[in-house]
């Protein structure tokens, strides 16, 4: 097993009352992009400087490449900060901005020139250097901002919601660019968003971030496809939480008795206990379903159908007296039409038992 890359061991964050960051462990291994993802205020800022060493935590220990740096100052650090507002100097050339952080790092000054220009090809802006920041986009901006943190070859790249600021086009460009940077130069990436569809793209792990705590963490497809809680199931993307009552419980399976009937799903509730199943708007298929791979949920009445290009968005009313709102994506020429009734049925791999 790899040493970590970075290892949060039970750090917690207190302003006066407020607690940002609760007791927060977490492991990275080194290579890897990470994406810490959560709503605004959830911690992820303070999380981040944590690692940077621009915030002290109230206790814990933050370790890079197998150091203790909990009380190191930024500098100290082997790890670079990008951040959502540049933080350039804006009297200065782009290589002049890149050239301090290289002098900070005391980078002689030939290795300088060659770093420099290295990175800026990296970043996309070759032949740049001469160029006064203030005469930048705010596109261009980012990539100098980024180059600079590059160029002084940190152990972990650390960035603070770096495309907040940029237009949509722009923002899907850069992160495209930045997974192709990171591969290119094998860096552990720690990046901070609030968008999900963002850390969706981008990241080989995603870190789910709630009221100071982590909610849950995976790789992309597991957080999307089997989120673990209602937060992470509502705020990764748009899903049907159906609830229910726990029943039998064998061979790892719990039987939910919900509106749409009886359902099962991995995992493990008390009997009797009101539980929640989450199944994503792509799950729900037409049909009544075949075999001992899929469960039935009835049939609904259609309220609504929207077509999206690449699929058909269709909102039903399900389950007995039809009192259960669903939400379904299917085949863009699929033959529903609302007041007419559809077959439902999922695959039982879909279907998954939420912790609260
Ligand atoms: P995020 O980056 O996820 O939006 P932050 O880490 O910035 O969240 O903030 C987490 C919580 O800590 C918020 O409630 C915020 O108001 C509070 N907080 C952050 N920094 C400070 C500070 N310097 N002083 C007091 N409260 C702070
Ligand atoms: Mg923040």
């Amino acid at each position: 097993m790899t040493a970590p890359q970075v290892e949060l061991r039970t750090i917690s964050k207190h302003y006066g009352p407020v607690v940002a960051v609760d007791d927060v462990s977490l492991s990275i291994t080194p290579g890897e992009f990470v994406v810490l993802l959560g709503p605004s205020g959830s911690g992820k800022t303070t999380i981040l400087s944590m690692i940077g060493g621009f915030v002290t935590p109230t206790s814990g220990e933050v370790f890079i490449a197998g150091q203790l740096v909990t009380h190191l100052p930024p500098a100290k650090r082997p790890s670079a900060t990008v951040f959502q507002d540049y933080a350039l100097f804006p009297h200065m050339t782009v290589a002049g901005n890149i050239g301090f952080g290289l002098s900070m790092h005391k980078v002689a000054k030939p290795e300088r020139k060659q770093r420099t220009d290295s990175v800026l090809g990296m970043v996309g802006l070759e032949g740049m250097g001469g160029r006064g920041v203030h005469e930048l986009s705010g596109g261009q901006r980012q990539r100098v901002a980024l180059a600079r943190a590059i160029a002084v070859q940190p152990s972990v790249l650390l960035l603070d919601e770096p495309l907040g600021a940029l237009d949509l086009k722009i923002r899907r460009q850069m992160q495209e660019e930045l997974t192709g940077i990171q591969r290119k130069i094998g860096t552990t990436f720690i990046h901070v968003t609030h968008d999900q569809e963002e850390a969706m793209s981008i990241a080989d792990i995603i870190v789910v971030i709630n009221h100071g705590k982590i909610e849950d963490m995976g790789p992309p497809q597991r957080i999307y496809r089997h989120p673990t809680t209602c937060f992470v199931a509502s705020f990764m993307g748009e899903s049907n939480v159906i609830t229910g009552t726990a029943r039998a419980r064998q061979n790892g399976e719990v039987q939910v008795d919900t509106p749409l009937g009886n359902l099962r799903a991995e995992g493990d509730a008390e009997e009797g206990t009101e539980v929640h199943l989450c199944l994503r708007p792509e799950q729900l298929r037409l049909g009544p379903g075949d075999g001992d791979e899929t469960i039935s949920l009835g049939s609904a009445t259609v309220s609504e159908t929207i077509f999206q290009g690449n699929h058909l968005r269709v909102r039903a009313q399900g389950g007995a007296n039809n009192q259960v709102r669903l939400l379904l994506e299917v085949e863009p020429d699929a033959e529903v039409v609302a007041g007419r009734s559809i077959d439902i049925h999922v695959r039982m791999k879909d279907i998954v038992l939420l912790k609260d």
